[in-house]
């Protein structure tokens, strides 16, 4: 990995979830960039989030090829708009996919994956259940 893309995975192996946040316009952005696709300025910087957001959509799956996946099936693969207004894929973890519903509250979590850290979201503290 190179340039942005490795100081967003460097930043996960912290356990916190950074993202590219425009000082031109005031968005954050993702995936990691040269440019803000909003104003197209290179004011971008790094801010560290709030690792809290929410199930925008999910999906379960039920067989996968991958042989370290396939041992964990069923698994949730989910959309989670975080508290930034930024919406990125992840797994749920921690809970039964059963158990996962849109809206629902959820935080991140890091999780070593092969060679280098993945983001994860599980069911917020306040609301875990599973
Ligand atoms: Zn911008």
């Amino acid at each position: 990995m190179q340039g942005n893309t490795a100081v967003f995975f460097n930043k996960l192996a912290s356990g916190k979830l950074w993202l590219q946040y425009c000082e031109s316009c005031h968005k954050y952005i993702f995936y990691p960039r040269v440019f803000c696709p909003n104003c197209l300025k290179p004011d971008l910087q790094w801010k560290e989030t709030s690792g809290q957001g929410k199930v925008y959509s999910f999906t379960i799956i039920h067989y996968s090829n991958l042989p370290e996946k396939s041992e964990q099936v069923p698994y949730a693969y989910a959309i989670v708009e975080l508290a930034e207004g930024i919406r990125l894929a992840a797994n749920i973890t921690d809970c039964h996919p059963k158990d996962i519903s849109i809206g629902m509250s959820v935080e991140l979590t890091v999780k070593k994956y092969h060679y280098s850290y993945l983001h994860y979201f599980r069911p917020a503290t306040m609301n875990r259940k599973c």
